[in-house]
């Protein structure tokens, strides 16, 4: 069993030292996007394969039996691509995807399909601070809001267009509901903007939100593929690729 798992996430992290402890020959692939990367156990490959078909000859050359796609559930492009590769290959895929976030009956969330709807929601709210934490590259959609200040949480430096009054913070997760509470007060924060990864690592603003009576906008996970079904958790895709589970 030769397994090539898409990563870039906390759960294919814990899914391939899952694997690695079962003896499998697991090899992660990150796309090379972030400077400086979580790096999981194991063999890691770093960057693009050239679309489907790039996939599709990897998976041939390197006689990978088992394709697993761990990436974000906002990283949709892959996704497709490793749906087609799938099937171009004959290597048959598994899917994790951790669930969504759920709304309770407190929560003053809107959700929206898109991140420039999210962007409109923004620059239309009451003036004040928008705490963004949608990532760098969906910065651009904010840039033409003047009306608000923005705190825009990444994980690297913004590389293109800003909003023309913001304030970098530069983090990575896991936040605590203390530090989420601490920085909206300190910043005296309007409106969180951000979208429904999910996952507990980074739930804790939501919380904050929702203690602090903020508004949230949220940006809707874009659809799995026709036909697509995925794992909730790490147990699940082990289950899928023949293995007992015993953790995740
Ligand atoms: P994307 O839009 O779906 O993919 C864009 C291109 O990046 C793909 O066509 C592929 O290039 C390459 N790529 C993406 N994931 C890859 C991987 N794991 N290994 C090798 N190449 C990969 O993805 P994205 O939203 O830019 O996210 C990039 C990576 O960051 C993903 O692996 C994801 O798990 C992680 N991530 C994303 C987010 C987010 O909010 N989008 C958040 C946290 C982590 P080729 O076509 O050349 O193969």
């Amino acid at each position: 069993m030769r397994v090539l798992l898409l990563g870039g996430t906390g759960e294919a992290r814990t899914l391939a030292a899952e694997l690695i402890g079962r003896g499998v020959e697991v090899t992660s692939s990150l796309a090379g996007q972030v400077s400086n990367p979580a790096l999981p156990v194991g063999a890691v490959r770093i960057g693009g394969f050239g679309g489907s078909e790039g996939l599709a000859s990897y998976l041939r050359e390197q006689r990978v039996t088992h394709l697993v796609d761990a990436t974000h559930p906002f990283a949709a492009t892959i996704t497709r691509n490793a749906v087609a590769a799938s099937s171009r290959s004959g290597v048959p895929l598994t899917l994790l995807r951790r669930p969504g976030w759920t709304q309770r009956p407190d929560d003053d969330w809107t959700w929206v399909p898109t991140i420039v709807d999210a962007a409109r929601l923004a620059a239309g709210s009451p003036a004040g601070t928008v705490l963004l934490t949608t990532g760098r590259r969906d910065l651009a959609a904010f840039a033409g809001d003047a009306g608000h200040h923005y705190l825009v949480r990444t994980v690297d430096p913004a590389d293109g267009p800003t909003p023309p009054r913001y304030t970098p913070i530069l983090a990575r997760g896991p936040y605590t509901l203390d530090g989420e509470l601490a920085l909206m007060r300190e910043h005296a924060v309007t409106l969180l903007t951000t979208k429904d990864s999910g996952g507990a690592l980074t739930i804790a603003k939501l919380y904050a939100a929702s203690e602090l009576g903020v508004p949230v906008v949220l940006v809707e996970r874009p659809p799995l593929p026709d036909g697509l079904t995925a794992c909730a958790s790490v147990a699940q895709a082990l289950d899928q690729l023949g293995f007992g589970a015993t953790s995740g």
